[in-house]
């Protein structure tokens, strides 16, 4: 038997982490040999929940659960960690200008990123989850420049989720008969699901469906997807949100085999990415490590749309660098 791998997740005490710990605790972000030891890091305010959410945990006497810690300590929280799930972030409050967010997150994610840095475990894996999901994972990182920079990332995978189900419910479809989706750019609503480069049983997805249903239906419901939730749910996606983040760890670690899938890593200046910025790609997993899909031929249609959500992330990893943030 292997020893527990170490997970600690930030905003534990929230409805994500809610639906995030069971999954984990069942074997299901690493896989159903590797036992866990989970760390729960929250502020004062989500404590209890936090402490709540671990005695539940105890009563599910998971075989795989090694321990349950609530710490409100971010290097006692990341001190060994294999793994580092940020789902805790500052939301965007009434009359709060974009600025104000970013330094509130930033005020989070620095320290954060500095705990990581002083005593994560060498093969620390990191998913940034509470938004704007892909400036943090930038801030985050710029505060660990002993990690390399490729072992911080922000979910897209949700986004990725959504534009697979949203084909395969208009085709009528299996979601297992769609593959080579892609989501380019920011977690954000300029985000963009490309179905370009997509197959549906073999075939390519473009001859399936017509171009005024992907710019006026597809692209939109899947960009706004999170408010379409709130609307009918009465609040925002959690448990939807947690199985992303659990698929993005599992493949990471686990690898994808030759499937793509989509995640926001370093860029490394493909496709016209600036180096340095976290933006979503075309990417598979092997050996532990992202890979970007590279070679893909980028349409018009795709070129704008993805310059659109990539000049985004420059705005804002301008206004967070003005901040001082990285
Ligand atoms: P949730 O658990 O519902 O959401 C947490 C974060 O995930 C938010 O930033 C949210 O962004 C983001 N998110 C990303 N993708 C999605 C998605 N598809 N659907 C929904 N959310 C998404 O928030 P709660 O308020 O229930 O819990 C947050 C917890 O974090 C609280 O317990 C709080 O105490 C804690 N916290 C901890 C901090 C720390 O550890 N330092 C700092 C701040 C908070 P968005 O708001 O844009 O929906």
């Amino acid at each position: 038997s292997t020893s527990p791998v170490t997970v600690t997740i930030t905003g534990a005490g929230g409805q994500i982490g809610y639906a995030l710990l069971f999954r984990i605790a069942s074997g299901q972000l690493l896989g159903a040999d590797v036992p866990v030891r989970v760390r729960l890091l929250e502020i004062p305010a989500g404590r209890s929940a936090a402490e709540g959410t671990a005695l539940e945990l105890q009563d599910g006497a998971f075989p795989l659960l090694h321990s349950v810690d609530v710490t409100e300590d971010a290097n006692a929280a990341f001190d060994g960690a294999n793994v580092a799930l940020l789902v805790g972030a500052r939301p965007r409050g009434a009359g709060m200008e974009r600025a104000d967010l970013l330094e509130a997150n930033g005020a989070i994610f620095g320290p954060q990123g500095a705990a990581i840095n002083a005593g994560a475990a060498d093969d620390i894996r990191v998913l940034v989850v509470g938004n704007p999901a892909n400036t943090n994972a930038l801030i985050a990182s710029a505060h660990a420049p002993d990690v390399p920079a490729e072992r911080f990332t922000a979910m897209t995978r949700l986004d990725h989720n959504r534009a697979v189900a949203q084909l395969a419910a208009k085709l009528q479809v299996p979601v297992t008969s769609i593959e080579r989706v892609i989501v380019w750019g920011n977690h954000s609503a300029s985000q963009y699901p490309d179905l370009s480069h997509a197959t549906v049983d073999g075939r390519p997805a473009t001859e399936l469906v017509d171009e005024r249903w992907l710019a006026d239906e597809y692209i939109p419901r899947v960009a706004k997807r999170g408010a379409e939730i709130i609307q009918v749910r009465g609040s925002s996606s959690a448990a939807s949100a947690a199985s992303a983040a659990i698929d993005h760890v599992y493949d990471w670690v686990n690898g994808t085999g030759e499937r793509w899938t989509s995640a926001a890593i370093v860029s490394d200046g493909s496709y016209g990415v600036p180096t340095g910025l976290i933006s979503s790609f075309p990417v598979r997993a092997v050996d532990g490590e992202w890979r970007i899909v590279e070679g893909l031929t980028i349409d018009d249609f795709s070129r704008q749309r993805i310059d659109a959500s990539v000049a985004e992330l420059v705005e804002e990893r301008d206004a967070v660098r003005a901040l001082g943030l990285l």
